[in-house]
């Protein structure tokens, strides 16, 4: 099978058909109704075999996680998730292979309303990579850069959890059998808070995506916002799942250095605090306040509870 039936047969009609894709997949480029008064938010990631995945990872899981750290990070700023660009390089063409992953990038493409509408096919090792765009009103996205003196730091869901499932896969962490289902869904299948990210447009001073964990993904606010944070790392949320397989030591490493959670770390103003709850609780996912933003550029306290908590950082950097 051929580039041009590989894209015909698999990558044509991919998610939800969007009335606002003027020209999609198969021409030289997609042309693209953005709304008035609305921004275009574009972001990239990509997945390389060796780095982020096996080469005898689930497919359909694979297509199915591009979609959605991609659409987290639309998440993040604010953004409604609305076009995505593949660029896929394949050591061969494995049909089966190519097909499970469609389905993957498919159906979590409709789930999020987004609409694949072009990429590029190559030979070479895998490597996944995609382009996410998605619109935010004029001025409203999120960014890390909002951060003041006093605002409260806010996560979503629980932490750690992708990298237990990591652990749990690798055979170096043991779960017990209920709590096996819902690790390695946290691992496989992320979902990005993206109704969430929407909803805090009017309330975060400043917002990002968990990717890397929290002890390094916080730095990033810190450092564009020009200030630093005092973390209670006993409020961190834990799932029940993590209590029961972890003692404390190893669940606040999973928690503040494991990566791809993909949940979202923001902070509030102290007047904007009241209406969170009320704003939040159609959205059906937990928010947790873990600690407050302070005034020494780039510096992170970690306490748990009252009691100085050291702490010996193991987050994984490229090129690190
Ligand atoms: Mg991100």
């Amino acid at each position: 099978m051929g580039e041009f039936e590989l894209i015909a047969q698999y990558f044509s009609k991919c998610g939800t058909a969007r009335s606002d894709t003027a020209v999609g997949v198969g021409d030289d480029g997609a042309v693209l109704q953005v709304r008035d008064n609305y921004d275009l938010v574009v972001t990239t990631d990509t997945m390389v075999v060796g780095t982020h995945f096996f080469p005898d990872d689930d497919p359909r899981a694979l297509g199915h996680k591009l979609v959605a750290v991609n659409v987290s990070d639309l998440a993040a700023m604010g953004a409604e998730p609305t076009w995505l660009s593949l660029a896929l390089t394949l050591p061969v063409v494995d049909e089966a292979w190519v097909s499970a992953f469609a389905a993957g990038l498919h159906e979590t493409a409709e789930y999020y309303n987004c609409q694949l509408i072009g990429g590029d096919t190559t030979r070479g090792p895998m490597s996944l990579t995609m382009i996410a765009k998605g619109i935010v009103p004029r001025g409203k996205a999120l960014t890390r850069s909002g951060a003041k003196v006093g605002d409260y730091i806010y996560v979503t869901g629980t932490l750690g959890d992708a990298a237990l499932g990591l652990q749990l896969c690798q055979g170096r962490h043991d779960v017990s059998k209920k709590h096996q289902t819902h690790i390695l869904q946290r691992f496989h299948y992320p979902s990005a808070r993206v109704a969430l990210g929407q909803a805090l447009r009017n309330i975060a001073s400043s917002a990002m995506d968990l990717s890397d964990g929290l002890y390094s993904d916080i730095q990033h606010i810190l450092a564009r916002s020009g200030v630093g944070a005092s973390v209670d790392v006993a409020r961190i949320p834990l799932s029940q799942a993590i209590k029961d397989s972890c003692d404390t030591a190893t669940a606040m490493q999973l928690a503040l250095s494991g990566g791809e959670d993909y949940e979202l770390l923001f902070t509030v103003p102290e007047a904007k605090r009241g209406s969170l709850d009320v704003l939040l609780s159609p959205y059906g996912v937990a928010v947790s306040c873990i600690g407050r933003i302070t005034g020494v550029a780039g510096k992170l306290e970690l306490k748990y509870g009252e009691q100085a908590f050291p702490y010996q950082h193991t987050g994984f950097t490229h090129f690190g």
